[in-house]
This record gives structure tokens, sequence and C-alpha cells, in this order.
């Protein structure tokens, strides 16, 4: 019986099949599902067919990224291998080495908001835009009555419309109702989408205006989720060194330009465990960009400070709008997988790991870049994919990179010139 541990030193030495062993054990993989990634010793097919074509439109195959396992991960007390779909370079091994740090003084502490979306209706051509409001407000039970008729299956899982919302945009311009819904362990989208549409004519009816947009918003920031961790100083290498991470932090505090590339990092991590679980990433890139500029300038989602031991402590918080159900997710059978190896259960419990995986991945580039640059990491399979972009192949690969790694030239015409001098290929 192995020990059911995200901590697995060496996970990136093994070969790809003891890898998937090794993830099969942990998550209690069938035969069937391990095979779904492996088949007869090959990478095989993320998808079926005939699942793709039901998925969107005009389908003429499919597009594969990679699965990789971070590894380390200590969430709440609780060991996770996360699966991320992600084509960068040193994404997964950043994220698996900074969850190393963390697990060091008790991982990540996370928590999330209940699952509430808003629906937006926009009224337009509103006379009297205050009556309206009253309007509006003396009919609020009715509203979320017909909202909540909608979708039966929600309601008895104890979700559903839950409450109304109205502002005025503009100079008496128009009219916006938003609708709260709770959605339980979906993403939400659909079933808000369907509400909103079906409240509609019941607004336009009670205000005398005309409903244009019926839609969801994408700033879901009645559903965020946080994650705090304790980086120790000594595994950073002294204090100095956290000194330095904070000079770094500063930098994207006071900065769009740096803030900007300092959330895409947060979203590398993120966005490939969306990736991966089948959700919309899209939806969540939206949310978290709105999310960092909502005070009127762009902020970084991240925040970090020292504790009193001069250890570095850092904490993210951003709407996380993910299901465990409907849309895609309930469709690609790898993303369930995934799913699996990740061993959540619910929406919120995965909108806390995307969370800890964000801090995660952004506390690793920021010390690197604050320490040793982002290009060392990165170099030794960037070195590879030029050898591949060269014409390297096999072995080939790795001596092909292992030289200009050594040389400090990591570029195609020198891989191209090794590959003529070592093999003679042209
Ligand atoms: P969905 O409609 O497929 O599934 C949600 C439904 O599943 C619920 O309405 C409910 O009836 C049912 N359900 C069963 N068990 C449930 C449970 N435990 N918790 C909650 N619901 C349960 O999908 P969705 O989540 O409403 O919508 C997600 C999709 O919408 C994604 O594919 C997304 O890409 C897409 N979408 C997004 C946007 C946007 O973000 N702006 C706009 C349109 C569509």
């Amino acid at each position: 019986m192995i020990e059911k541990t995200s901590r697995i030193p060496g996970f990136y030495k093994l070969d790809i099949e003891e890898r998937l062993d090794r993830v099969s054990r942990f998550a209690d993989l069938s035969r069937d599902e391990k095979e779904s990634f492996l088949k007869d010793g090959k990478l095989s097919l993320a998808i079926d067919k005939d699942i793709a074509d039901r998925m969107i439109e005009n389908v003429i195959g499919i597009y594969e990224l990679p699965i990789g396992i971070a590894t380390n991960f200590l969430i709440n007390g609780k060991d996770y291998l996360i699966p991320m779909a992600i084509e960068e370079t040193s994404v997964v091994a950043a994220a698996s080495n900074a969850a190393r740090i963390a697990r060091i003084r008790g991982g990540f502490e996370a928590e999330a908001d209940e699952q509430i979306m808003i629906g937006q209706v926009q009224l337009v051509n509103v006379c009297d835009i205050d009556e309206a409001i009253q309007s509006l407000l003396r009919s609020r039970e009715e509203i979320l009555r017909i909202a909540n008729d909608q979708d039966k299956v929600l309601v008895s899982l104890g979700g559903g419309a839950k409450d109304l919302e109205i502002r005025k945009l503009g100079e008496d311009e128009m009219l916006v109702v938003h609708l709260l819904v709770d959605v339980r362990d979906a993403m939400g989208a659909n079933a808000v989408n369907t509400m909103v549409e079906a409240i509609a004519p019941y607004l336009e009816e009670l205000t005398g205006g005309k409903a244009r947009l019926k839609i969801i918003s994408n700033l879901a920031d009645r559903r965020l989720a946080r994650a705090r961790a304790t980086f120790d100083k000594e595994a950073m290498g002294g204090e100095d060194k956290v000194d330095a991470f904070l000079e770094g932090y500063r930098f994207a505090l006071l900065d769009p330009y740096r803030a900007a590339t300092h959330n895409k990092g947060i979203m590398n991590g993120i966005d490939a465990v969306v990736i991966a679980t089948g959700n919309d990433w899209r939806a969540i890139e939206a949310g978290a960009h709105a999310y960092a500029a909502r005070g009127g300038s762009y902020k970084p989602l991240t925040r970090y400070w020292k504790d009193e031991e001069g250890n570095l402590v850092g904490e993210i918080e951003l709407p996380i709008a993910v299901g465990v159900v409907g849309g895609a997710v309930s469709l690609h059978k790898k993303a369930q997988i995934c799913r699996k190896i990740l061993g959540v259960k619910t929406a919120k419990e995965l909108a806390m790991v995307l969370a800890s995986v964000g801090l995660a991945q952004n506390f690793a580039a920021l010390f690197a870049l604050s320490t040793v640059g982002i290009q060392k990491g990165h170099m030794e399979l960037h070195a590879q994919n030029i050898a591949v972009m060269a014409g390297a192949k096999g072995e080939q690969i790795d001596e092909i990179a292992r030289r200009m790694i050594e040389e400090g030239k990591i570029r195609l015409d020198r891989a191209k010139e090794l590959l003529e001098e070592i093999y003679g290929a042209r």
C-alpha cells in the first residue's frame, strides 16, 4: 500500500509510465482510466471524437496539450496531486517547488465563498427610474420565483436565485438588475443565463423599459477564493532573499506594467488546472483581471509580508467560478479523470485548490525573478525544445541541449550547427 502523500521526491526523474503508475495508485484509477492517458505505450487522445463533435461546431480533430502533475501540495491538511494542462515550460516544476517550500510550514490554508454568481439584465428606456426601482423591489419574490422555476434541479440541491440588486448606470441612463444565484457545484453560466432570460419580460412589465442584454457577469466577486501560506526563510536561502522578494512584490504594487505580468504568472498555474478539469478558463481570466482592477487601477492579486520570524507570508484572493458538474466538465473524460486525481468533490474545494496553485505559482515566479532570474529554470526544457526544432531526435535532444547550456548559447542556429558537428545531420 503506497502512502497517500503528494510529496514524491524525484517524481520528475521517473519515466512517463512510472509517473502514471504512482498517480494511479494515489488516485485509485481504474485500468481504463489509466489507459486513457497511455495506450499501447503511446500518449492517447484526450477526448472521444463523438464527444468532440458535440462539444463545438465544425470539428475536424482534437488539439492536445501535455498534462503534467504538480506534486507536494498540502492544502488545508490534505495532500493533492495537481494535474496541469499547459504548453509552457517550467510551470509544473515551479508549482511543485513552491508547494514543497510551503509544506515546510504546513502548506496552504484556503477558503472559498458560497458559489454565488451574478446574472445581469440591462433595462433601457425606463421613463421613471425611481418608480421602476420601487416596483422591482415590491416584486422581488415573484422575480425570484420565475427564475427558480427554470431550474428545479438546482433548487432541489439548495441552490437557485437568492436575491436581487438594482443599480442605476450613467445619468439615469439605464437600470441594471442583478440576479444573485447560488449555482452549487456548477460553474453556472448556462443556469444563470437561462434565469435572466426568463425574468426579462416580467422586468419589462414592471419597469415599462426594454430589456436588452441578459447575461452572467464574469466579475464573480461574490464567489471569491483565498489561500495563504508561509514560505520558510531558510528554505528560501535566508532573510535577504525574503527582502529581495518583497522588493520585487512592491514593483507590482506600484506599476500596472509589472502587475500584469505578476498576475499572468498566477494564471499560469490556475489556467492549467482549470483546463485540465474541463472548466472555462476565459471566464476565470476575465474574472481575475477585472477583480485586479476593481479599485480603478490594476493591482496584483497576491499580497506578501514578513512574519515576526522573518519568513515570507503570501496570500491570494480572486474570483473563481468553476464547476465539478455541467458544461464540458461532465463530457470530457480526461477532465473527469483529472478531477479524480485531484480528489476534489465540490466546486468550493476546487476553487480552494486553484487559489493555492495560483499563490504557489506566483511565489515561484517572484522567487526566481528576485534571485537567479527566470531563464535559469526555463533553460533545460527550453534548450531541449530548441534542439527538437533543429531536428534532433531521441538521445540527440539531451546531448544538444546539454552542449548549448554549457556554452550559454541556446539558439536554433547553434543547435543546427551542433547537430551537424556531432551527428553529421543536415
Ligand atoms: P450546465 O447548464 O451544463 O450545468 C448546470 C446545471 O446542472 C444546473 O443548472 C443544474 O440543473 C444541473 N446540476 C446537476 N447537479 C448539480 C450540482 N451538484 N450543482 C449544480 N448544478 C447541478 O452548465 P453551467 O455550469 O450552468 O454553465 C457552464 C458552461 O457555460 C460552461 O461550458 C461555460 O463555458 C458556458 N458559458 C459561459 C459564459 C460566460 O462565462 N460568460 C457564457 C455562456 C456560456
